[in-house]
């Protein structure tokens, strides 16, 4: 790993580059660039043939600045300390980019689960559960789910915690699965935050968009879908908006099904297997079948065209959505990117130079830390639901999350034109201005 490459790297010179932008003070702009703790266990699990291995784990707190860290675990053979230090960085804006009030944090075993039976991996996780145990909690930092960490994963981590404690903890952690206090609407929480993104960039760019009486009918759930964020009457429809999806998992799957019924045309899909294209538009309620049977998209026979896991990102359309890995869009393929809006509903997709590229084609990005913040959102709305063990409705989560994103997504676009700087900066600033704000309002402690 490079300087360059590195993402705690990245992640300061991001810091670096907003400080100046607002004149934050020498102090506080040198303690933001670092994590404020992080923890390094070693730790024995007994593996089903009887040998006992050593795995070692981290779990970083950025800053608690504005409340407990929030962060989710990983489980992959390439985590490294720096990565998990940039991703609770990471972590820290986006909380404040939303201003919901917590801090960032992360956490990463260095395994490989998909080597690992079930028994391995509960036995991995709850030991390293009870390791990190020291430093989490409801009112401290709350894990969620990543990269090959499930629901499953977070039901063993809150009943290790709670057999610790004696009583059952639901708010230990988020992303559990309903039976135990999972909130409804987080599954689909981070497609219908881009959503709400994507709906106010078109607004922005004085795209059509239109609230009729048919979506109201739509809402009130007779066509058996729980979809209702709430709208009614005051909502939009984006009739013919064009959107091309590269990724069809949670992000990607859920975010093409919102749009569709909200009159969006879906017309080019990927995964990592292939891609399709129809002009015309795709139907996604077939092709969401089509996957879960094939396994991929690829082979649809609504589509006119088959295509690479790339090429969509090439496709002409209003809408670009990158729901898959990072560093998709980069200097390579940038010059080629025909859309208007770029929504990044996965996690660091464009590049930096291709970034600025963007910004000088004057394509409208939709930021990783604002566009698929819907899902750490509703991550604290089950953190709140299981500290007053009352569970909300899922329109009553789906309006809650609309409001809080539509405002996330004002207070960026109001700083980027204020100080004419693209969006991600824009958030940034936002969400650097707010951290600093919370310590110096706080004080420095003695
Ligand atoms: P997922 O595993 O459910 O889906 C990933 C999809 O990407 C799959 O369809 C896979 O086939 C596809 N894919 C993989 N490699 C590809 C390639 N080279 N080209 C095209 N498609 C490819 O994951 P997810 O939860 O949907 O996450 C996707 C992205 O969204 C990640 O960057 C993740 O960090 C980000 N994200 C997800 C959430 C969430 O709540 N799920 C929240 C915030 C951010």
């Amino acid at each position: 790993m490079t300087e360059e490459t590195n993402p705690f790297k990245i992640a300061q010179h991001q810091i670096d580059l907003v400080a100046k932008k607002l004149n934050l003070k020498k102090g506080i702009h040198e303690f933001l660039r670092w994590p404020q703790r992080e923890l390094t266990v070693n730790f024995p699990v007994r593996m089903d043939n009887g040998e006992i291995k050593t795995f070692t784990g981290y779990r970083v707190q950025h800053n608690s600045s504005r409340g407990p860290c929030k962060g989710g675990i990983r489980y992959h053979p390439d985590v490294t300390l720096d990565e998990v230090r940039a991703l609770a960085t990471w972590m820290t804006w986006k909380c404040a980019v939303v201003n919901i009030p917590y801090g960032g944090a992360k956490g990463g075993v260095i395994c490989n689960p998909k080597e690992m039976s079930m028994g391995e991996l509960e036995r991995l996780t709850r030991r390293f559960a009870s390791e990190i145990s020291i430093i989490i909690g409801p009112e401290k930092d709350i894990p969620a789910p990543d990269v090959y960490t499930n629901a499953q994963t977070m039901a063993w981590i809150m009943d290790t915690y709670s057999m610790n404690k004696g009583y059952s903890v639901p708010g230990v952690i988020t992303g559990k699965p309903i039976s135990i206090g999972g909130s409804l609407g987080r599954r689909e929480a981070t497609a219908r935050g881009c959503m709400f993104t994507i709906r106010e960039a078109l607004k922005k760019m004085d795209y059509k968009v239109i609230a009729p009486e048919k979506w109201k009918a739509e809402c009130s759930g007779d066509d058996g879908r729980n979809d209702c964020d709430g709208d009614e009457g005051t909502g939009y429809r984006i009739d013919n908006a064009t959107v091309s999806i590269q990724g069809f998992g949670n992000a990607g799957s859920i975010a093409a099904d919102l749009l569709s019924h909200k009159g969006a045309k879906i017309i080019a899909v990927s995964d990592s297997k292939g891609g399709v294209i129809n002009k015309n538009g795709i139907d996604v309620d077939k092709l969401i079948v089509y996957k879960s049977t094939n396994g991929s998209v690829k082979g649809f026979e609504g589509a006119n065209e088959e295509c690479g896991t790339r090429d969509v990102l090439e496709v002409e359309c209003d809408v670009l959505i990158p729901a898959a890995l990072e560093n998709q869009i980069t200097e390579e393929n940038v010059d080629n990117i025909k859309t208007k809006i770029v929504a990044e509903a996965a996690n660091g997709p464009t590049t930096p130079p291709a970034d600025k590229i963007l910004f000088e084609k004057k394509i409208f990005m939709i930021p990783d830390v604002l566009a698929n913040a819907g899902g750490v959102t509703v991550s604290y709305f089950e953190w709140v639901q299981g500290l007053q063990q009352f569970f909300w409705s899922e329109r009553d989560v789906n309006v809650k999350l609309r409001d809080i994103i539509v405002k996330a997504f004002g207070d960026v676009y109001k700083m980027s034109q204020e100080h004419q700087v693209d969006m991600r900066t824009g958030a940034y600033m936002v969400a650097v201005q707010r951290v600093a704000d919370a310590m110096m309002t706080r004080g420095i402690f003695p």
